[in-house]
């Protein structure tokens, strides 16, 4: 079925409206009231930890633990997280992670993709909340899984209620206790919801239209030090859309991704188990594939003067990165027999265990140095370009 035409999807009146109120205070009213009664401190500091606890709940809980079961969270952590995404007033868990899995499973297909930002940055951004869009209908098909969760359950059954009652009863306390109660109604009541909208809006279009793209060119998701600076790491778009159950989305331990640490943190202390993480070796195959395309594809459009060279030493590079992933394929096969086999053998689970860790470590370095040699060519062929 075709989508239906923009201007023939009914305007969704309360969210537009929604929308457009809390984003109008925010520009206008805030400033208006700054300059007129002034702000103090301690209110910049309260709208600024309300953001953080807001946007966090929403990438770590909604996104990484509810939507892709990037790991196993104590009931006090999911409490948590519910609560300040309720107060993010960004739909219920059930409504948010199902649409989020349609935009996984269906990425950049404008008839199935929820905000697919091949209908452009407005569209991906915020216009799809505008509009009852077909592409946009609630189907909890793909969340039977999270019904059971019985905090995701009443969070969903009271959603309104819960994010009404939040979004004054916090902000009025907080006015109350500063003292401030207009003022600290507007930062933290107001321009605290519309900073948290528009950066998690960031993930669903600017995440898919700047940055690089190291581990897949399938689809539009890049990955951006800047957006995940924005977005507490979910700027790692283009790793996280080809490992979409690893906790983590910017995987370097350098790369700024603080829902990553706070996850890893909670483990440490007991609070979040089962932390998923794609093997380095799987990583490191798809940066290569990617490597592999963009050296062919720039040796077949700069003229060298060696070129017929420099082609068969790219494929001898390919044919030995096919002998690794054969390699670790069936390595991999061959211990989990092995860990089958040797259950009630501890000691000579423990050799295997060495040997198979030493044998799959030497073919993640054999990576590496591939990686390395990759990129060498990719230099040559530029230099090679002017
Ligand atoms: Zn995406
Ligand atoms: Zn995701």
């Amino acid at each position: 079925m075709k989508e239906t035409p923009k201007h023939n999807a009914p305007l969704l009146w309360v969210t537009t409206l929604m929308f457009s109120i809390t984003f109008l205070v925010a520009a206008v009213g805030v400033p208006a009231y700054g300059i007129t009664h002034g702000f103090d401190p301690s209110q910049w500091i309260m709208m600024l930890a309300t953001v953080a606890l807001c946007g966090i709940s929403i990438t770590a809980g909604y996104h990484r633990l509810w939507s892709h079961n990037a790991y196993n969270a104590h009931f006090l952590i999911r409490l948590f997280f519910a609560f300040w995404g309720t107060h993010a007033l960004q739909n219920s868990v059930l409504v948010w992670a199902s649409g989020h899995r349609r935009h996984h499973r269906h990425i950049d297909n404008n008839d199935k993709d929820p905000y697919s930002i091949k209908r452009g940055f407005w569209f991906a951004h915020i216009g799809w909340m505008l509009r009852a869009y077909p592409s946009g209908k609630d189907d909890f098909s793909n969340v039977k899984d999270l019904m059971k969760d019985p905090i995701v359950a009443f969070q969903h059954k009271h959603y309104l209620l819960l994010t009404l009652a939040s979004n004054i009863l916090v902000p009025l306390l907080l006015g109350v206790i500063h003292g401030d109660i207009i003022g600290t109604m507007l930062l933290v009541g107001v321009l605290r919801i519309v900073i948290t909208h528009h950066t998690t809006f960031f993930i669903n279009s600017l995440a898919h239209m700047w940055g690089k793209q190291p581990y897949t060119d399938t689809n539009t998701a890049k990955d951006s030090p800047l957006i995940a600076l924005l977005t507490y790491g979910e700027g790692y778009h283009n790793f996280h859309h080809h490992f979409q159950t690893d906790y983590r989305n910017g995987v370097r331990w350098w790369q700024f991704d603080p829902t990553k640490w706070l996850i890893s943190g909670l483990s440490w202390v007991g609070l979040a188990s089962n932390l998923r993480r794609v093997p380095v070796f799987k990583i490191r195959e798809a940066q290569i594939k990617m490597q592999f395309n963009q050296a062919s594809k720039q040796l077949e459009s700069c003229h060298l003067a060696n070129l017929e060279t420099w082609k068969s030493s790219l494929e001898k590079e390919y044919d030995e990165f096919l002998v690794t992933l054969s390699e670790w394929t069936s390595l991999r096969a061959d211990w989990y027999q092995t860990k089958r086999q040797s259950l009630h053998n501890a000691l000579q689970f423990k050799w295997e265990f060495a040997a198979v860790t030493t044998r799959f470590k030497e073919m993640e370095y054999a990576l590496k140095m591939q990686q390395k040699r990759l990129k060498l060519y990719t230099l040559n062929f530029q230099a090679a370009a002017f």
